[in-house]
């Protein structure tokens, strides 16, 4: 409802020229408001970028849906053809896994587009939340291409990839997959940033694949117990977001990831200490303790309900007031359900409005958060010892950008394997993930 207590006014509400003028606003408040609710300064995007999205804009108006063009470039692709026209070329973004991967997904694909002025479509399929949206007549619509005709699974496909997406697209780019479908390597259990293919009918051109790149999203739809807690955050001093995922099983409930947790928020100073005893500590005189909130989003309640009642039995060492708050638990991770992926979206915004962020080693779910949010966190190393905690036992990264676990390790002038996160200044390997890289 826009009442937010730490809404302001927005000083500049075209955001220094990165949203264009003459819309209409209460088509998609959010594109105008979001920004109110982020304590931290935005940063003024550069005239070359603006340029850039208003010619990207513009390729849309030309390319993109309900314009001959793309109807032309749909019957092509339909016909089994390549599309033929040099002024509308299309990018097509398939996406799978979680939202993480997903959104992280999305905005590689996006930018990618943009370097190579192509038109942008998300493969509607696999978007399902985003296309009801779309078509309650949400502005995030713009996006999306026809879902493929059902077909058979080929043997010793990828399960994740079985519904052949945009098949007509694959069958126009056949015979140059390699060059112009970049496929992300399946990493084992866990989710890969990337986690998409991008096909790019029409091209004959050698085009490099997209790597990952975060652009902030629109705000989600804040469900209610996730609507009251901008309000309790904004209310504390100090806004901790503490995200937990934990890909394998006996990290869900574990003393010793427990103890990994609290070691790296007292080590770091991020949380003051608990006293041993059960003593209420006094307050500060002149009524002056700091009030900390800490946001912990997880699939589980465990951690959460333990750090809670630590808070709430002990006294901090510093007299520091701190509440600990998690919106929800689903459980389990989802695929294809709407108010999932909503809570999940609104738990990566509210992160992103933290202060302060701490995160888990090899998530996406984070990885977004933080590039939302435009912040370096700290990063919990991923347990793998059920015996003792990883000593140290967090990180504090070297960028806020994401960590792309999938990238080509071979060089190509010379022919073999390579160290691909020392060939080039500013892209380095990650700490969470040894091989991944990522942008400082
Ligand atoms: P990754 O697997 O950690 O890289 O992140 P993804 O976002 O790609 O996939 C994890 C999915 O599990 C999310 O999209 C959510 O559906 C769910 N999930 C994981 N952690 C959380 C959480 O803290 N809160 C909520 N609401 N959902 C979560």
């Amino acid at each position: 409802d826009g009442s937010f207590p730490y809404a302001r006014s927005p000083p500049d509400k075209l955001l220094g020229g990165l949203l264009p003028d003459g819309l209409d606003e209460r088509s998609c408040r959010s594109r105008y408001e979001s920004s109110m609710y982020n304590r931290k300064p935005a940063r003024r995007p550069s005239p070359h970028l603006i340029a850039k999205l208003r010619r990207h804009e513009e390729l849309q108006r030309r390319c993109g849906p309900n314009t001959d063009a793309y109807s032309r470039a749909v019957q092509q692709l339909r016909a089994g053809k390549s599309v033929d026209s040099p002024e509308c070329k299309y990018v097509v973004s398939i996406s799978h896994r979680g939202l993480g991967n997903r959104i992280l997904a999305a905005a590689s694909a996006f930018l990618y587009a943009h370097r190579h002025r192509r038109e942008l479509r998300q493969h509607a399929e696999e978007q399902g939340a985003q296309r009801r949206r779309a078509d309650d007549g949400d502005a995030a619509a713009g996006v999306r291409i026809p879902p493929p005709r059902p077909r058979l699974r080929r043997r010793g496909q990828d399960v994740l990839l079985r519904r052949r997406p945009a098949a007509a697209v694959e069958r126009a780019v056949a015979g140059h997959e390699d060059r112009h479908v970049h496929r992300d390597g399946a990493v084992p259990g866990h989710g890969v940033p990337g986690g998409a293919r991008h096909a790019v009918p029409g091209a004959r051109r050698r085009v490099p694949p997209p790597g990952a790149v975060p652009v902030p999203p629109t705000q989600p739809r804040l469900g209610p117990r996730h609507a009251v807690l901008p309000r309790v955050l904004a209310r504390a001093e100090l806004r901790l977001g503490v995200q937990l995922r934990h890909f394998d099983s006996w990290a869900q409930q574990s003393p010793i990831v427990l103890r990994q947790i609290t070691s790296c928020l007292w080590r770091e100073k991020l949380l003051p200490e608990v006293l041993d005893t059960e003593e209420h500590s006094m307050p500060m005189p002149g009524g002056g303790a700091r009030t900390t909130a800490v946001l912990v989003t997880s699939l589980q309640s465990w951690y959460y309900e333990r750090i809670k009642g630590m808070y709430w039995d002990h006294a901090t060492a510093t007299g520091e007031d701190v509440s600990v708050h998690q919106p929800s638990h689903e459980g389990n991770q989802e695929y294809g359900k709407k108010s999932h992926d909503e809570r999940a979206w609104a738990e990566m915004y509210l992160l992103s409005l933290c202060d302060v962020l701490v995160t888990s080693g090899w998530s996406t779910f984070g990885y977004v958060a933080q590039g939302l949010g435009g912040m370096t966190p700290w990063v919990l190393h991923k347990p793998t010892n059920v015996t003792s905690p990883p000593d140290p036992p967090c990180f504090w990264d070297m960028s806020m950008e994401p960590c792309f676990h999938a990238p080509h390790a071979y060089d190509c002038k010379l022919k073999r394997g390579a160290d691909t996160g020392k060939m080039v200044p500013h892209v380095r390997n990650c700490e969470d993930v040894s091989w991944g890289l990522k942008l400082v």
